[in-house]
């Protein structure tokens, strides 16, 4: 298979619309975060062992994966009867900023591109995240799918973005770790998409079949 290396026309383009987690930030957070911290309490709280909580998880993961409900914490703490604003701020040393993320946010304000963060995260995920690491301030603005009513996977989400934040589709890139997002956002009209294929630091990238992508945002400088 002949890879797909991004080849974007940056001077085409005048609205670059990024994901948060995995794409800004190291996933390796939120996968430590829901892998392995989430059923370590899980499973005390039940009485019950890590693997076996880990498995329960799993399902109710699968269950509500690419909805709403995915992206509510306040939603998993009821579910899970955890405080999961709590445990994430427990680990909050653990949130980092990819290789060259910050040196690509300076290039677009000089570059004069509106630049907004597109998340599914919660608002209080978010509020934590733009705390620990110094990116918000690059943002012209920033939309949680939690304030669209839908995640990024659907395209009510994309109509409503658009309204909000007023960019022109065939003027924007989009770049995300998600590939059932940037379907969706490709199928909304979205010009230029770009898979973010390193979202870990700890796991193996996954190259994308169908989307151009980039390992390090150093690539598209
Ligand atoms: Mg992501």
């Amino acid at each position: 298979m002949k890879s797909l290396i991004a080849e974007i026309p940056l001077s085409k383009i005048k609205f670059v619309l990024l994901d948060m987690d995995g794409t800004l930030l190291d996933k390796y957070f939120d996968d430590y975060f829901w892998e392995h911290l989430v059923p370590e309490k899980y499973a005390e709280k039940h009485g019950i062992t890590f693997g076996k909580a880990k498995e329960e998880l799993l399902k109710k993961y699968k269950h509500h994966e690419g909805t709403l409900n995915w992206t509510d914490i306040d939603f998993w703490s009821r579910e899970l009867n955890l405080d999961i604003p709590a445990l994430k701020e427990q680990i909050r040393h653990m949130i980092e900023v990819h290789p060259h993320v910050e040196d690509f946010l300076k290039m677009l304000r000089k570059e004069k591109k509106k630049v907004f963060l597109v998340t599914n995260a919660h608002y209080k995920v978010l509020d934590l995240k733009f705390k620990k690491t110094a990116i918000g301030k690059y943002f012209d603005d920033t939309i949680t799918s939690c304030e669209m009513g839908y995640p990024k996977e659907m395209p009510e989400f994309w109509h409503k973005a658009e309204r909000r934040l007023g960019f022109d589709k065939k003027k924007t890139l989009f770049v995300d770790d998600t590939e059932d997002v940037l379907r969706t956002a490709k199928e909304y009209g979205i010009k230029y998409i770009i898979h973010k294929a390193k979202a870990s630091s700890k796991v193996k990238p996954k190259l994308s079949k169908e989307f151009e992508h980039i390992f390090d945002f150093k690539e598209l400088m």
